[in-house]
């Protein structure tokens, strides 16, 4: 899966003002949706718009120019398994950027002055990126994780502390187990608070650099590695040194050491990860059926109490079963939502039949601003219903 770094979102925020072209693209790339011959209508469509709302001959070359490019470059795509959504932005002067989201949107095509992000950022504040700190005695490894994939490397560092530490009187003394003859009663506790010491100030300069790397990146949750885990002591003495904001975002921690191979740090953390990820969907499921068991709580279950709500502008997080899916009906002028209308009530308008309609109902919370929670794991009492919501206010 394309990595998706919170530096890539700014550089595309960057392009806000600047007055365009871009082409935003949205593709829904669910198996089994023909995405190819989609993405053909919409250029088509999108060509023909744009001749007809007279826009200059020579912006559309230019513009014609990037769909063309976006045209080939989805021709020669296999959708990564797991992925359900491409993003794409392109401008005229060689911008590129390219995102695979877990979660579907309608397909939809943008050219306009400024990029159309709304959605994207919508969706990717769903997803927690995650901060890794691998640490031992002496060593430490620190890297950023985001949906499911290593994204950042932010260092391996290794303490200055040698492997022996010398008393000044010319001999050596080998690792914490030191000691020669009549002088181990006396030189021992003296090492061993050197290496205490330099342990110290490892795991001091470690924790900052964490910290450094938290300003910086502004990641959500921390996940520790230590040897033996929490139970173990170099745990203990790493957490003294977290900064409290770090202690409060912290998802867990896992035993592993810095010199562990990459993917098997990245699968112990990734099971911290869905762990937590885990307990926030549980969290966030008993307020919902809590909410929804009373009759002035805020919540709404089921596809036609969401449905009321969104129309009354009432969501303020939208919380949608992975898996469910359903047909619904559409206004194509509008963007009214119904199971059950023929015509729309808004501008008496025919309605479209979709067959993803639960994808209309997340843009359309999106478009008004709500949060948008997906839920990836199984909640029997929730996933009969597939789809709820957290109100904002009761009519
Ligand atoms: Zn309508």
């Amino acid at each position: 899966m394309a990595v998706i770094r919170a530096r890539a979102l700014e550089e595309l925020l960057e392009l806000e003002g600047k007055g365009g072209p871009v082409v935003s693209l949205y593709l829904n790339v669910t198996p089994p949706r023909p995405f190819k011959s989609e993405l053909h209508s919409l250029i088509h469509e999108k060509r023909e718009r744009l001749a007809e709302a007279g826009v200059d001959k020579d912006l559309r070359r230019r513009v014609d120019a990037v769909l063309d490019r976006i045209r080939a470059h989805v021709d020669e795509l296999r959708a990564p398994e797991g992925t359900r959504l491409l993003a794409l932005f392109a401008t005229p002067d060689g911008f590129w950027q390219e995102y695979r989201l877990p979660v579907a949107l309608p397909s939809r095509l943008y050219v306009e002055p400024d990029p159309y992000i709304r959605p994207l950022t919508a969706l990717l504040d769903e997803f927690d990126r995650y901060c890794v700190l691998v640490a031992d005695a002496r060593k430490a490894r620190l890297f950023t994780m985001y949906l499911g994939e290593i994204e950042e490397h932010l260092g391996f560092f290794e303490s200055d502390t040698p492997s022996w530490i010398s008393e000044g009187d010319g001999r050596a003394a080998r690792g914490p187990a030191v000691g020669v003859g009549a002088w181990a009663g006396w030189r021992e506790p003296v090492i061993q608070r050197h290496i205490q010491d330099h342990m110290h100030r490892h795991l001091k300069r470690v924790t900052e650099r964490t910290f450094h790397a938290f300003k910086r990146l502004r990641f959500d949750r921390l996940i520790v590695g230590a040897p033996e885990g929490r139970e173990g002591k170099i745990y203990s003495l790493l957490e003294r040194h977290l900064h409290s904001y770090l202690r409060a975002r912290l998802a867990g921690v896992f035993p592993g050491e810095p010199d562990m191979p990459e993917h098997e740090l990245k699968r112990r953390a990734l099971a911290v990860a869905r762990a937590h990820e885990r307990a926030e969907e549980e969290r966030l499921i008993s307020r919902l059926l809590e909410e929804s068991r009373h009759w002035e709580g805020l919540g709404v279950l089921g596809l036609a109490r969401v449905l009321s709500a969104l129309l009354q502008g009432q969501v303020h997080t939208l919380v949608v079963d992975h898996g469910f899916q359903t047909p619904g009906r559409v206004c194509p002028r509008d963007h009214y939502l119904t199971l059950a209308e023929e015509r729309c009530p808004l501008c008496g308008g025919t309605l479209v039949w979709v067959e993803d309609f639960i994808d209309e109902v997340v843009e359309e919370a999106i478009a008004q601003g709500a949060e948008v929670e997906h839920v990836f794991t199984d909640h029997p009492e929730f996933s009969a219903h597939g789809i709820g919501a957290l109100l904002r206010f009761r009519v």
